[in-house]
Order: C-alpha cells, then sequence, then structure tokens
C-alpha cells in the first residue's frame, strides 16, 4: 500500500484544533526516492508560534493534576494507536524521509511503539532521595514536579521516533508539549498529532510546521518555555543554546556524531561485517550514531578494508519503496551534493576502494562508498558526513587507536571491536563518548540513557536520566518542632 498522490497538506495543531500555518510562502515536501511533491504547508510565523505556546501553558494545569498512572494509560494508547496504524506510519516515513520501507516498517515503527510503552511505564515510578532527617530536627523530602510546557524540535533523519522519545516522557512527567517538526519530514508527525487527538485533552501536544530560523526560534524564546529538547546539527545547537541562554532555560541538546569504530586484529570478522555495513548504510548513513569513521590495526587492514568494500558493494540500492531495498536515498539533492562534495574533495593520499559517485536518474542517491588512507586532520575525518560513506585510518597500537578516536570534536557514540575483555573494557573507558559498543553497532532501547559529549551537547534521552530532564525537583524541608 503506498500512500501517494494527490500531495498532502500539512497544518499545524493548536489547542487541538487543526490550523494552517498563517505565513506567506508555500513550503513543498518532496519524496527523496523520485524528487516529486507528495505534500505541501503553509510556512507558520513567530505569532503561530506564540499561540501554540499559549494552548499549551493553558492545557499544563489540567494535565499535571492527572496521576501519574492516569497519564501513563494515556500513553499506552498512543502506543496502540501507531502500532494499530504501523503500515500507514511506515509508509509515510518512507513518503518524505526516502528510509526503505522493509527497515522503517520491521525495525523503527515497532522501537517507537516500545519507545512509548517504555516512558508510559517508567513515569510511574519516578525516584529520587528517601525521605529522612539530614537535618537533625528537620524532615526532608523530595517532590519530583513536572516543568510546564516543553518544546520538541526534530531533524529530518528520524522525524517520528525523535518526535515520540521527547514527547513521550515530558508527558508521562506532566508537561505540555509543542513539536516542531524538520521543515523535510512533517508527514508521520503530522498524523500522529492528529491520531493523538482522539487520547489527549486538547492543548496537551501541539505541532507548529516552519522554519527553523523563525518558529523554531521563537519556540527557544518563548518565556513559557521551560525547556527545550532539541535534537538536530552542531551549528543550529549552539545558535539555540545562545538564544536559550538569555533567559536562561533548560535545555537537551543531541547534536552531532562522529563515531570512531576502533577494529583491533583479533575482530571476529563474520560477526563485524554484517554489522559495520549495517552501521555505514543504516538510513542511507544520516544516523548520528553512524559507524562510518573506522579505525583498523594496521595488520589486518588490507583484509578488513577488502571484505568490508565486497560487502558494501553487495548492497542492495533502490528505490526506499521497494521491498527488497537497503540503500535508499538520501534526504534532498543538497545533502547529497554535500556528501558527493566531500568526497570529491578527498585529499590526494586517500583512495576510493569502493563506489564514490552520484548515482544518475531520480531521486537522491548516492554508492554505498569505502575510502581508505585518510590522516586525521582530513576533512573526511573531522566532519560528519551523513551520507553511505566510511572513511578509514590505521592504527599501531591501543594509544594510537584512542587519540585517533577521541581526536573530533563530537562525542556521541564509538564502537571497539575484539576478542580480549581486558583491552575492550580499557578501551571503553578512556574512550570520550556518550555510547560505547563492544563487539556490537546501534542497538539501543529506551531504557538506557543515549546522549554525547563534547560538541555532541549535553543532557541525556532514555533511562532514568533522560526521563529526569522532564522534572525538576523540590526539596521539602519540614520542622519537626
Ligand atoms: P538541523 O539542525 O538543520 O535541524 C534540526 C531541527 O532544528 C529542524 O526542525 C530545524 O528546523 C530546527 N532548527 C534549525 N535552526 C534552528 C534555530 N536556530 N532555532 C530553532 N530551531 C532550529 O538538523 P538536521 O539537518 O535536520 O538533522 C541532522 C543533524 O541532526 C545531524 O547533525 C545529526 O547528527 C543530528 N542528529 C543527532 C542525534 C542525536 O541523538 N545526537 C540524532 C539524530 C540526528
Amino acid at each position: 500500500m503506498a500512500v501517494t498522490t494527490p500531495p498532502r497538506e500539512i497544518n499545524n495543531l493548536i489547542g487541538g484544533v487543526l490550523v494552517p500555518g498563517s505565513g506567506e510562502a508555500i513550503r513543498e515536501v518532496r519524496d527523496p526516492s523520485t524528487g516529486t511533491v507528495v505534500a505541501h504547508f503553509t510556512e507558520s510565523t513567530r505569532e503561530d508560534a506564540y499561540q501554540a505556546v499559549a494552548a499549551a501553558h493553558a492545557a499544563f494545569a489540567g494535565w499535571a493534576a492527572h496521576s501519574p498512572g492516569a497519564r501513563s494509560r494515556l500513553l499506552l494508547q498512543l502506543a496502540d494507536l501507531v502500532e494499530g496504524n504501523l503500515e500507514e506510519f511506515a509508509q509515510l516515513e518512507c513518503l518524505d524521509a526516502g528510509k526503505p520501507i522493509s527497515a522503517v516498517r520491521d525495525d523503527e515503527l515497532p522501537g517507537i511503539v516500545n519507545a512509548l510503552r517504555h516512558f508510559a511505564g517508567a513515569g510511574r515510578a519516578l525516584s529520587s532521595m528517601a525521605a529522612a532527617e539530614y537535618n537533625p530536627g528537620n524532615t526532608s523530602f523530595v517532590r519530583r514536579e513536572p516543568l510546564g510546557v516543553v518544546v520538541g524540535i526534530t531533524p529530518w533523519n528520524f522525524p517520528l521516533w525523535q518526535a515520540v522519545w521527547k514527547l513521550a516522557p515530558a508527558l508521562v512527567a506532566g508537561n505540555t508539549v509543542v513539536l516542531k517538526p524538520a521543515e523535510l519530514t512533517p508527514l508521520a508527525t503530522a498524523r500522529f498529532v492528529e491520531l493523538a487527538q482522539t487520547v489527549l485533552p486538547a492543548g496537551v501536544l501541539n505541532m507548529i510546521n516552519g522554519q527553523g530560523s523563525v518558529v523554531g526560534d521563537a519556540l527557544v524564546r518563548h518565556p513559557h518555555v521551560a525547556l527545550v529538547s532539541f535534537t538536530g546539527s552542531t551549528p543550529a545547537g549552539r545558535s539555540i543554546a545562545a538564544a536559550a541562554g538569555a533567559a536562561p532555560k533548560r535545555l537537551v541538546l543531541e547534536l552531532g556524531g562522529n563515531a570512531p569504530v576502533i577494529v583491533h586484529d583479533d575482530v571476529d570478522l563474520d560477526t563485524a561485517l554484517p554489522i559495520l555495513t549495517n552501521g555505514i548504510l543504516f538510513n542511507a548513513g544520516q544516523e548520528c550514531m553512524a559507524s562510518t569513521r573506522l579505525l583498523v590495526a594496521e595488520t589486518i587492514h588490507d583484509r578488513f578494508t577488502e571484505a568490508l568494500a565486497a560487502s558494501l558493494a553487495s548492497t542492495k540500492v533502490g528505490n526506499a519503496h521497494d521491498e527488497s531495498t537497503v540503500l535508499g536515498p538520501l534526504i534532498s539533492e543538497q545533502q547529497r551534493n554535500r556528501v558527493a562534495h566531500l568526497v570529491d574533495n578527498r585529499p590526494p593520499h586517500a583512495r576510493v576502494l569502493t563506489g564514490g559517485n552520484i548515482i544518475d536518474g531520480p531521486g537522491y542517491f548516492f554508492e554505498p562508498t569505502l575510502i581508505i588512507g585518510l590522516r586525521q586532520g582530513d576533512e573526511l575525518v573531522q566532519e560528519e558526513i551523513f551520507g553511505p560513506v566510511a572513511t578509514v585510518q590505521t592504527f599501531t597500537d591501543d594509544a594510537d587507536a584512542l587519540r585517533k578516536a577521541n581526536g573530533v570534536e563530537q562525542g556521541l557514540a564509538a564502537s571497539v571491536w575484539t576478542r580480549d575483555i581486558g583491552r575492550a573494557l580499557r578501551n571503553v573507558n578512556a574512550i570520550e563518548s556518550g555510547v560505547v559498543w563492544v563487539n556490537n553497532h546501534m542497538v539501543v532501547g529506551p531504557e538506557g540513557p543515549l546522549g554525547g559529549f563534547k560538541g555532541s551537547g549535553y543532557g541525556k534521552e532514555g533511562g532514568t536520566s533522560g526521563l529526569a530532564e522532564f522534572t525538576r525537583e523540590k526539596h521539602v524541608i519540614v520542622n519537626l518542632g
């Protein structure tokens, strides 16, 4: 079932009512597999953003008064709605984000349902310090309260996934929410908030479409917004942090990654190759944790890179709507050309082992690519490529591997590949990133905290600490005299 023409009209959701943006420009949404227009929306203005915040602000007291159990039950209904309409959501994510249909149906959407159910349960069991007489003659206890209006600003690479990882913990903790989806990928989020209106009170969940520099900025600066949870690029994160700093208000910043993959000489190649191939090509490499920056022990370099190049080259590339496609298109012509520019401008000491080219035809495709011979200062090593392109550097010993792994501004994710558990754990301890896998890559779930170090941002999503981001602790001290 392909969800196709005519182009859909996307509205904002403000206070339970679907309304178009009141700006002048019409924004077109394209199918990255074909370049055809599949939807459009009218740009929103700053005033539209203020109305969305006002609706969320008005709904807050009523929502916060629900018991955690009552909020949890409504979230479980949202999970059932996504599960009951899973095929439609998979088609929508395929249509504007270019996600291969099999992967989004079998992997991403079940993960989204799982996250909704996780946060629904976790919100019933918030914790803090035990009440006691820490100051003699006085009993201390802690209230964990919602913050108020939370804004979720999402990127185009995981539109509904990112929206759910923000709205679910925020709502279950008693906050109301305004979502601002990425301009390129509003479809699945728009359908989600529309369906959510059958479950949630009006104003509890709102959505506004428009440019980051206009409505995103208006939301970040609004005095009634208590926290902004942002996932996106490092430059946008910097400007959001500057704007939020003026208030000041709380932020969770999930920014770019550039994950090092340390492959030691005792790697189990049969395990590593399919996992790393998937980690390079999943979502066309437009994944902040992608396994695209390989550091390989020089003694196994040739054997490893030849095997990986063969694995990448044998991947089925095609239209995201085709059930057999593994590598689909990049999100846009601009993003595809950006990746091509990085590859074309590789230094003379680098060599393309496989791929390296734009694929002609409609849609925004790029060949699965492996580039060897890179050095630490190269742009292809320092930049997050965000395409189906992996780079290889060699290392001589653990110290050299760790220096190269940590020698970039980002610190989101990493993996270590070895059969030696002692070496694996020594590497884990020394790696500066928020997630480290040993003999695996990109396996995540909502029970554990995700979030970057260094230039990859701060704050956590998921886990106990991710849920706590959406609450504030009030220490109450009662004189027993
Ligand atoms: P982007 O920064 O261009 O846009 C992300 C969102 O921010 C969009 O909704 C955009 O409209 C909005 N925005 C942009 N400028 C803004 C501003 N000044 N004020 C308020 N909102 C603004 O990012 P993108 O290109 O959509 O996404 C790709 C980036 O996201 C990559 O760098 C990737 O690594 C990162 N990402 C990080 C994680 C993580 O968990 N750390 C996960 C997914 C993606």
